[in-house]
């Protein structure tokens, strides 16, 4: 049990008939939140996720939702996030969990579980437990975009994630960076993970940001350093953070031009830099033309726990639907 899940209520007998396990799978964990039908986080663990053999992988789901049912002396339902694309017939494309791909997790699971369960993107995942009781309850048209380790969002529309065609909508980090910026900054096109070249993700993410750090001269890509360096009013780590969020402005612009959202929640490790959602508004609004302005622009509420807690909304609002 993780040191969170012990400062949390006991499981007592209120819950046990209205059970919903969310379940966010990452390329390097796989953590369980036990939620009661209210979203009151009551539980949860994890364990490292099997990245090489496919059947180890979904062992270690299937041995994490058993526990669940024996901790809480009933079955619950199942929501799934995971990085990557699921499509509507449950086929997998994942870099983060490579054995995953091509598979049908849906089905899969649901034969050794013998119950449904719902899969989603962890990152439109994210937008939805942001929607839901998060920073943008109350707005209608809400764009949740994590900035971590990769760079994708997704939108939700009166508290339902909007999933489109074939489950991509919501990844502007593979929408390309103007040639005005890659100019400006003399950067060389970065090749993205996802086969592309010049996706802004290989330039805003959390590796980007460290990378653009270096570009204007520092000797590490740390960004713990850089943030350090920042408070210290240090000329390179201005300059990259100039830059950084002039490229983070224009990919934000993009999104705000696609979807006009009410409001854009920021979530991931480069949304705990103050400096970066203080001044996102301002290098947004550098890149929208007369007459448009930049939504209210916020951090998440829920933060880490927003990938357990969106896959439990997902699966709930399923079956109440
Ligand atoms: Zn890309």
């Amino acid at each position: 049990m993780s040191s969170t899940a012990q400062k949390l209520a006991p499981l007592t007998e209120q819950y046990s008939d209205q059970i919903i396990y969310g379940l966010d799978i990452g390329g390097t964990k796989i953590e369980i939140g036990v939620f009661t039908n209210e979203l009151q986080l009551i539980d949860s663990w994890r364990k490292p996720t099997p990245t090489k053999s496919y059947s180890e992988f979904v062992k270690t789901i299937v041995d994490l939702i058993n526990e669940a049912n024996m901790r809480c002396k009933t079955k619950g339902i199942i929501g799934i996030g995971m990085p990557g694309i699921v499509d509507k017939n449950g086929l997998v494309t994942s870099v983060n969990v490579p054995c995953s791909t091509g598979k049908n997790i849906i089905a899969d699971l649901q034969d050794i579980l013998g119950c449904k369960l719902s899969i989603g993107n962890d990152c439109r995942l994210f937008a939805l437990s942001e929607s839901v009781g998060g920073a943008g309850d109350g707005f209608k048209r809400v764009y949740g975009a994590i900035i971590g380790t990769g760079a994708a969002g997704g939108l939700c529309l009166d508290q339902v994630l909007y999933k489109g065609s074939r489950g991509f909508a919501g990844e502007y980090g593979h929408l390309p960076v103007s040639a005005f910026l890659i100019d400006k900054y003399s950067l060389p096109l970065k090749k993205c993970a996802c086969g592309l070249t010049g996706c802004y993700e290989s330039y805003i993410a959390g590796p980007g940001l460290g990378w653009i750090y270096q570009h204007f001269g520092s000797k590490t890509a740390d960004t713990f350093h850089f943030v350090k360096q920042l408070n210290a009013c240090d000329d390179i780590a201005k300059s990259a953070f100039n830059c950084y969020m002039d490229l983070l402005g224009a990919s934000f612009a993009s999104l705000i031009l696609s979807y006009d959202p009410d409001i854009i929640v920021v979530g991931g490790g480069v949304s705990k830099i103050e400096q970066v959602i203080e001044s996102l508004p301002s290098y947004v609004n550098k890149h929208l033309f007369s007459g448009v302005e930049c939504p209210p622009i916020t951090k998440a509420k829920y933060g880490d726990s927003s990938g357990v807690r969106g896959a439990a909304i997902l699966r709930k609002q399923l079956i109440e639907s």
